[in-house]
């Protein structure tokens, strides 16, 4: 290891030469590499954080470069995990970067998360953070949850074992599908990810370097727009809390969540199999071939199914990855997605 690369943080008195040794041994799964992730791999990437594990299902689009700051215009039809951990090789060839491009899931959630240090939250859906609280809460892993829309952003570590308050203790259900805001729907402004991102990824150091004294444990919300910043101090664990208080983990155990097809936004489904096994993707390439022009890149089977038309007359957009997850596009109906998926793919 170069040793000027880290100087500047060695000499704090919060790292010193044991600290950076501590940071090189760590392992931490970045849970999305969207607007949040992004920023906190980054820093993590740079701070020396010695394994860091990207997982991400989605593909890089022109629309994701205005806050997510490891994309170039090189990378849109890239998928995000492997863009990400190409430009974090670049920046810091002495850790590891190991990349995922999966859906968390409660079949996928334990082998991304088992040897992890921490769980930190990159993600843009709920059903996927309460999952990642059961997980980390089962296996006494803290996570730090964070989310940004609009101008403003939340920061709260989970602490499994400290007597904390987990994320059910303290929204015990999630919001109602279509009823919040997303980055989507709302916007998101640069600066509000970069701001949420750095707590995130500051709390992470801290557990790191085992300066738990020091942890921001409140509620933290920053709302940009108005310059405020506000603590609300970590409630309690609830004893009827399903998680911390009964340790039954509906996310985990996919009594909760869990649906086959899921609404990833204008347009488009995604479809999860049915079970866990990959796939040779040249092979089904070869398969679809009367169906329409399908070519492999990146590790990613996609193209348009000339059989298949959306209400508005549009070939039906068909990408698939090495776990079978596809991505049904130019549709809307997830009954039809699935109902594709199962013509094409299989069941
Ligand atoms: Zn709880």
């Amino acid at each position: 290891m170069n040793a000027s690369r880290y100087q500047r943080q060695v000499i704090l008195p919060q790292v010193g030469e044991d600290g950076q040794a501590r940071l090189a041994s760590a392992r931490v799964l970045v849970a999305g590499c969207g607007a949040l992730g992004c920023g906190i791999a980054d820093l993590l990437a740079r701070a020396g954080i010695g394994c860091l594990r990207l997982v991400d299902r989605d593909l890089v689009e022109m629309s994701n470069l205005q806050r997510q700051v490891l994309y170039a215009e090189s990378d849109v039809g890239m998928p995000k995990a492997h863009a990400a951990a190409a430009r974090l090789s670049s920046i810091n060839s002495s850790i590891k970067i190991d990349a995922h491009v999966t859906d968390i899931n409660p079949r996928t959630v334990q082998t991304l998360s088992e040897d992890c240090d921490v769980l930190v939250d990159g993600l843009d859906n709920f059903e996927t953070r309460y999952l990642l609280n059961d997980m980390a809460v089962s296996m006494g892993i803290p996570y730090i949850y964070g989310g940004a829309v609009g101008t403003e952003g939340l920061s709260f570590p989970v602490l499994p074992g400290e007597s904390s308050a987990c994320l059910r203790c303290l929204f015990p259900e999630p919001p109602p599908a279509g009823t919040t805001a997303t980055c989507d729907t709302a916007g998101v402004l640069g600066p509000i990810i970069a701001t949420v991102a750095a707590h995130e990824a500051l709390q992470v150091l801290k557990l790191v370097l085992d300066h738990e004294e020091d942890l921001d444990r409140s509620l933290v919300s920053f709302d940009a727009w108005r310059n405020e910043i506000r603590r609300l101090a970590a409630p309690a664990p609830d004893e009827s809390c399903p998680c911390c208080g009964q340790k039954r983990f509906e996310w985990l155990d996919g009594s909760r969540g869990g649906s086959t097809t899921t609404l990833c936004g204008r347009g488009a489904v995604q479809v999860l199999p049915g079970t866990q096994a990959g796939i040779d993707l040249s092979d089904l390439s070869h398969r679809l071939a009367p169906h329409g022009d399908f070519a492999v890149r990146d590790g990613v089977l996609r193209g348009q199914l000339r059989e298949e038309r959306s209400d508005s007359g549009h070939p039906v957009e068909l990408t698939i990855f090495e776990d079978l997850r596809a991505m049904v596009g130019q549709i809307d109906s997830p009954e039809r997605a699935k109902a594709i998926y199962d013509r094409y793919v299989g069941a």
